[in-house]
């Protein structure tokens, strides 16, 4: 990688203020954030917004949000500043114009004669002889001169064949039909992209361009343009498309391309998804799996991006997720976990702070992401944390129990007085699940695990399922623990 070009590394991300911004266009800018720094490089973010009839209010601030999220910063750009100033192509025109000017001045463009209906003939026509619509086999005899009123197009300065090497995808080449007068300025005084991302990787002096391999079919068109104003091109990396889970369709909404932000909500790390989405596409050279983004950035190889479409997967992003969950230290674990502890839980009374603290662990260990500590707490799984159980005394008993049916609330409630009783002699501060566990252990298996463990842990929790009663114990405390087990007592009684 030290000697992938002699010049320092200049990469830009230059999203467009379309829309959210998905994880496809993250994955995309991860790449180019990862090339820069593995190769102290400059990364600059350009905001790419001449499309005025696409762009939607407030775009920009969330791709910028996105990218701070993730941890991927950048040298220069529309926030910081810098020696390219500016970085929002709607404020650099005149530079546009400039360049459009060096064309129209070398003969290379000009100003389109037709109305928007003519070209609509053209191309119908070229529909119905099945032949692909060519706008430059109606180029003009002679030029007008350009007045701005017109869209400009760009004069394809040789037909010709073109071969380009792109780092991922290898020795590439297009013929004459990928050639064609494209638009450079429109009617409405905006650049197309074709034009004005070519003007500004010149003047920012742009060494590797890395975008999605949906790309590639209009390189030839971008390379014609350097020729024309006569630079060179930089070095291309497309990346391979992100598949959906089905590994045959590109992502789609359902499985994954959703706004970035959402994987924030929904409680994965971003430190989870930058590790995944590093992956999607890439692999180092051996079979590690977990990567800071130092450790990402280190083995970094653009040489290891795979050509072949990288499949989505969510259980693999899960467990990124869970490892990155596990590695938190304890005080940022019980953050996470209150943050999606919702609003109907803290409202109750018994709500503290301290039964967060203890519930974490175990909450860790049955969840993927915070929601679903929200589907958990949906569930009715964590209700009895925060507040007392409510249940019919039915309920108390075990499925397969061995009491008889005669009086079984009696036999239940002296069952339950035992192991009051017995619990009763451990001291407040050994009051843990081990503890509690060995304490009741042989009792449980003298009469029947069943018929002490579960009412014990429906006493506790009110719900069928939840963690076992030791560890419900331990959680609530010896006080409560007792207390919950004698309303059990009160409840048979009634
Ligand atoms: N503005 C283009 C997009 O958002 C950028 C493509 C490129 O990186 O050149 O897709």
């Amino acid at each position: 990688m030290e000697n992938i070009t002699k010049k320092k590394v200049v990469t830009r991300f230059a999203p467009s203020p379309t829309g959210f911004m998905h994880v496809g266009n993250l994955r995309t800018a991860l790449y180019t954030y990862l090339l820069a720094k593995k190769n102290n490089g400059t990364l600059i973010l350009r905001i790419e917004d001449t499309d005025k009839e696409r762009e939607v209010a407030g775009a920009t601030e969330h791709i910028l949000k996105v990218l701070k999220w993730i941890g991927i910063s950048w040298d220069e750009g529309p926030d910081i500043g810098g020696l390219n100033a500016p970085y929002t192509q709607s404020e650099r025109l005149d530079l546009y114009k400039k360049y459009a000017e060096k064309l129209i001045k070398y003969g290379l463009a000009y100003p389109d004669p037709y109305s928007e209906s003519e070209v609509e003939e053209f191309r119908k026509k070229a529909d119905e002889e099945k032949k692909p619509f060519l706008f430059r086999e109606h180029r003009p005899m002679t030029f007008e001169k350009w007045d701005g009123t017109k869209p400009l197009r760009f004069k394809v300065p040789e037909l010709k064949v073109y071969h380009w090497h792109d780092l991922v995808f290898g020795n590439l080449s297009a013929g004459h039909e990928a050639l064609d007068d494209f638009v450079l300025i429109k009617s409405d005084g905006y650049p197309t992209y074709n034009f004005c991302h070519v003007v500004d990787d010149i003047e920012m002096k742009i060494t590797h361009v890395i975008r999605g391999q949906e790309y590639i079919s209009s390189i030839p068109k971008y390379l014609s343009l350097y020729e024309g104003l006569h630079v060179d091109p930089p070095v291309f990396v497309c990346l391979p498309h992100i598949m959906g889970k089905d590994g045959i369709k590109k992502l789609g909404k359902r499985d994954g391309a959703k706004d970035s932000l959402e994987y924030k909500e929904d409680g994965y790390l971003p430190e989870a998804m930058v590790n995944f989405l590093a992956l999607l596409g890439w692999h180092p050279s051996d079979d590690k799996e977990i990567f800071t983004m130092k450790e990402l950035i280190e083995a970094f190889e653009v040489e290891r991006i795979q050509k072949s479409g990288a499949q989505w997967n969510d259980d693999k992003l899960n467990w990124i997720n869970r490892e990155y969950l596990k590695k938190l230290p304890t005080k940022e674990q019980e953050e996470y976990v209150e943050k999606f502890i919702p609003r109907n839980l803290k409202d109750l009374h018994e709500y503290n702070r301290n039964i967060i603290n203890k519930i974490t662990p175990i909450i860790l260990e049955r969840i993927k992401n915070g929601k679903d500590i929200i589907e958990m707490a949906k569930n009715a799984e964590l209700t009895y944390f925060f507040g007392k159980p409510n249940y019919q005394k039915d309920s108390l008993f075990f499925k397969s129990s061995k009491i008889s049916q005669e009086n079984k609330y009696e036999i239940l409630s002296s069952y339950l007085e035992k192991t009051i009783s017995l619990l009763s002699n451990i001291k407040d501060s050994d009051f843990n699940k081990e503890n509690v566990k060995n304490t009741i252990w042989s009792y449980s298996e003298e009469v029947g695990r069943g018929d002490i463990l579960w009412p014990m842990r429906y006493a506790l929790s009110g719900v069928d399922k939840s963690p076992d009663p030791f560890i419900l114990a331990e959680i609530l405390g010896k006080e409560e623990t007792i207390n919950r087990l004698n309303t059990a007592i009160k409840i048979l009684k009634i």
